[in-house]
């Protein structure tokens, strides 16, 4: 009598249940029975040896090759080693004093093997092996032998003490006294899929009898994934939707409309479909939630500004958040030059429509701040700029109508939410969130899948084209002398040039290193900030103007040197990835990224959007160790021959794990997604959100289908307990 709450330690025994408890955190069988196969072997099949990974907790099938025994030399004891092999490359496991395994383990016998892999000295190795020897091979009986040689092994994401071939034996001892479970998808939506009932995908998955057996279990399992997501989703949306807001009907004797006569340039079609779009949600008087993602460059601030001046139109707030203090101070500059006569109300010179921009950030005077505060109270602040904190802190304002999020791809959806709802305020502002990451489809439904998307594909006229190149420090090292060779001469064409490092330098061992892609332990460790300015300066670029900006810098000096940059009057500016989202400096031509394997594709993308803001075209040299046709070197390849930022995004997608992708607090713990993939499903997730979308329309609470409804809870509760984890 087995269910999916019953208790491991009754089902398997306390020992049994204690270890997979400490392997794997479960304490009950629906818990093991999640716990799926990562792969299946044949049992005729041995495991490439050549593929191994080192480090690794491995579960190879193999052929005992020979044995050998000796006396240890500082000990007491022996030495019994056993060469495995998979007909090509051999490994070998060592047993201390257990001279009897001797005995079992014969030459020519198969099994499996499984302990971490190591090497010593080029040769491979399994650490503490465990291994079970098959035996059926031996049978003489025929018909029996033709079934087991037919028969698929799952290999289970194992660990030591718990091995692969012991998670399947229990799996075997939950199945056969399995009282199966109800199904928590509707027959007639089963059917409509056309999936597999979940006990019979639960057995299929552990126990198939082939491979096609395998794809329908996880097929069915897929869906579960998928739906529990898009159902949360849906539900979020709905009750969000429901929610009272500011109805901000766009007007025609208004700010905005004022604003726009003055623009000093056509807005693009991209532009003006969104800006409509984005007008018609604020008119609601429920709360918009939109995303709109545009390359960098897009103009997307100017949407976001028109957006914020019909909700000025309607006498309300509207507030924008940058993820730093230099983005924020940043963000207020260009509104404020954006709006022109219409900022800076009171000021002289002003239009009398205008209204004031104020920044509130936490490294204002306390006289600047206590002013602030009151710009943002008493409602004579139209727009307020600033970072998470303004929200965070509870600044308060007279009628907040809107919040932009700008650039902040990677919030969740519960802190989407907190940004929002205030304590004891019951109407909530509109969001829309921008960002510069073009962002795959099946991401875009899962992770931002509470929010309505739209997307400014176009450029404005007038950009200049980027040119990437990789220089290859490892083939050619000439060509970093001629890098900056060339960088000497943008600066003596009159323009400016980023220099970006991946580490700040001079780390007091806190663990500083953010971008390793270790791809290679041996690596040497990347280039500095701070010694690459020193060098730089009394080397190949001595005699201009450097500056040098990071994270540690606090943050008046970040932004003093951004104001030099901004200036004219640093010539080449050395940073870390501060500079990678929002800065706009035109007149900054060049960029040179070293050690850019060591950042992902689309961060490399939007870095070098940083150049070629202006008229003259833009050039980025990818300087990097990687090695031609590794999938480092690859990469830097692909960024160099593409400007197409979803291209790119995709690709990134692919090379990244689901869990990097998905991040914290957004449907991403492991427990969640297990078979569903962002790369690979994209129809089935389109379908479940389909199917979700409705089955929320029809009953908002699924009060009908407790199976889906319990669904969502259980996602619910472990995306929360994730959520406090982090907090
Ligand atoms: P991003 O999407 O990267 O935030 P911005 O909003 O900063 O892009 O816009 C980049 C530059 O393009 C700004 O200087 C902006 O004023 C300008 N811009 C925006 N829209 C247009 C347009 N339709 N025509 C010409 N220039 C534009
Ligand atoms: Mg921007």
């Amino acid at each position: 009598m087995t269910g999916w709450d019953s208790e491991l330690d009754r089902v398997l025994g306390a020992k049994t249940a204690k270890a997979l408890n400490g392997a794997f955190g479960m304490t009950t069988a629906g818990d093991l029975l999640r716990h799926y196969p990562r792969r299946y072997a044949e049992r005729g099949e041995l495991t490439p040896i050549g593929g191994l990974e080192i480090g690794e907790h491995a579960t190879v099938l193999a052929r005992v090759e020979r044995v050998s025994k000796r006396k240890m030399r500082s000990r007491k004891g022996t030495i019994l080693q056993a060469r495995i092999t998979d007909g090509t490359r051999s490994m070998s496991c060592t047993f201390f004093n257990q001279a009897w395994r001797e005995r079992e383990l014969l030459p020519g016998r198969r099994g499996m093997f499984a302990g971490k892999v190591t090497a010593y000295r080029s040769e491979l190795q399994l650490a503490h092996p465990e291994y079970q020897l098959f035996t059926e091979e031996d049978s003489d009986e025929q018909g029996a032998a033709r079934e087991f040689a037919s028969a698929l092994i799952p290999v289970y994401p194992a660990s030591q003490g718990v091995p692969s071939w012991s998670l399947a034996r229990c799996v075997d001892q939950v199945l056969s006294g399995w009282d199966g479970v109800v199904d928590p998808l509707p027959e007639s939506l089963r059917e409509r899929i056309g999936v597999l009932g979940l006990d019979a995908a639960l057995r299929r998955i552990h126990q198939p009898e082939d491979l096609a057996q395998v794809e329908q279990a996880k097929y069915r399992l897929k869906w579960d994934e998928a739906l529990g997501v898009q159902l949360s989703l849906a539900q979020s949306r709905e009750q969000r939707g429901a929610r009272p807001a500011p109805a901000c009907p766009p007007r025609q004797d208004g700010l905005a409309a004022a604003f726009e006569a003055e623009l000093p340039f056509t807005l693009t079609a991209g532009q003006l479909e969104v800006g409509e779009r984005i007008a018609e949600d604020l008119a609601h008087e429920h709360p918009m939630n939109r995303l709109v993602q545009g390359e960098v460059g897009s103009g997307k601030t100017v949407v976001a500004l028109r957006a914020m001046l019909q909700v000025i139109d309607s006498g309300r707030q509207a507030a924008m958040l940058a993820p730093t203090e230099v983005l924020a101070a940043q963000h207020a500059r260009s509104l404020r030059e954006l709006l022109g006569e219409f900022s800076g109300a009171g000021e002289l010179g002003a239009s009398d429509r205008a209204t004031k921009v104020t920044l509130l950030t936490g490294s204002l005077s306390a006289a600047q701040r206590k002013q602030a505060l009151l710009d943002a109270a008493s409602g004579s602040a139209g727009i307020v700029v600033g970072t998470h904190a303004l929200i965070q802190d509870g600044v308060s304002f007279a009628d907040l109508g809107m919040v932009v999020v700008d650039e902040q791809h990677r919030f969740g959806v519960e802190q989407r939410d907190a940004l929002r709802v205030r304590a004891g305020e019951r109407s909530c502002p509109h969001l829309l969130v921008m960002t510069a990451t073009p962002i795959p489809r099946t991401v875009a439904m899962t992770v931002f899948g509470d929010l309505r998307t739209s997307a400014l594909r176009e450029l404005p006229n007038g950009r200049s084209p980027i040119g990437t190149t990789v220089v290859p420090t490892a083939e050619k090292p000439s060509w970093l002398e001629r890098a900056w060779q060339r960088v000497r001469e943008e600066v003596e064409a009159g323009h400016q040039v980023y220099v970006v490092c991946s580490r700040v330098g001079d780390e007091s061992g806190s663990g500083a290193r953010e971008n390793t892609s270790g791809e290679d332990g041996e690596q040497r460790s990347p280039v500095t900030v701070l010694e690459l300015a020193e060098e730089l300066g009394a080397g190949p670029l001595e005699g201009l103007r450097l500056g040098v900006l990071h994270g540690r810098l606090a943050s008046e000096d970040k932004d003093s040197v951004m104001r030099s940059f901004a200036a004219g009057e640093i010539d080449v500016l050395v940073a870390t990835t501060v500079v990678e989202v929002g800065v706009d400096v035109p007149n900054a031509t060049m960029m040179v990224i070293m050690d850019a394997d060591r950042f992902g594709t689309s961060q490399l993308h939007q870095l070098r959007g940083r150049v070629g803001r202006g008229a003259s075209p833009g050039l980025c040299l990818l300087v990097s160790e990687a090695v031609s046709q590794t999938p480092a070197r690859n990469r830097l390849e692909a960024v160099a021959s593409t400007t197409d930022g979803f291209e790119l995004a995709r690709l990134d997608l692919q090379q990244r794990r689901e869990g990097d992708v998905l991040g914290a607090a957004q449907s991403g713990k492991k427990s969640t997604l297990r078979v569903l993939s962002l790369v690979h499903d994209e129809e089935l997730i389109a379908e479940a959100r389909a199917e979700a979308e409705e089955f929320v329309r029809q009953d908002p609470e699924l009060s009908s289908h407790p199976g889906l409804a319990a669904m969502v809870a259980e996602l619910v509760a472990e995306e929360r307990a994730e959520f406090l984890e982090k907090a």
